[in-house]
């Protein structure tokens, strides 16, 4: 079961450090509930919601509070350490990948997949941009259906 949403141990590796940075940096104490709220987020590659950071936290740690968990993740949010991600109309839901990526969101089951994709990168971006002010970051969001509800489309039709 944990596979499927884990990063596993390499995202795990570069948590302890980061954590203390962004602590030092943010000016609140690396407390292990704090930790343990990061270490979630960066290794699941589901995007998780924050409740699905609490039910998934709260197994390690029973002490943690719903309240605590969306504070954490605000708090890491304003450092840039996670990101927030707001599709269709499901709650938010957060994103602990560090690298640059992008996002194929399915409209049916509500999935949400890291996309790489260098050449989008690599392009520049139109003279309209700048003119408007300056861009921050650049990332697309493709929607449409996934394999397994494509799947499930074309059975309803076969039926
Ligand atoms: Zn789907
Ligand atoms: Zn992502």
């Amino acid at each position: 079961m944990r596979k499927n949403r884990s990063r596993g141990s390499d995202a795990e590796k570069g948590v302890l450090p980061q954590f203390r940075e962004m602590c030092a940096k943010a000016g609140i104490r690396a407390t292990h509930q704090r930790l343990e709220v990061l270490r979630e987020i960066v290794c699941a590659t589901d995007h998780p919601t924050v409740d699905d950071v609490y039910r998934r936290v709260r197994k390690r740690v029973p002490s943690i509070s719903l309240d605590t968990v969306y504070r954490t993740l605000a708090t890491f949010e304003k450092h840039d350490v996670v990101r927030r991600l707001q599709v269709l109309e499901d709650p938010v839901r957060y994103d602990g990948r560090g690298t640059r990526h992008h996002h194929l969101v399915c409209t049916r089951c509500g999935c949400i997949t890291d996309l790489e994709w260098p050449a989008f990168d690599g392009v520049g971006l139109p003279r309209a941009a700048a003119r408007w002010g300056t861009v921050k970051t650049k990332q697309v969001q493709l929607e449409g259906l996934c394999a397994k509800c494509l799947q499930a489309e074309r059975a309803k039709g076969r039926a």
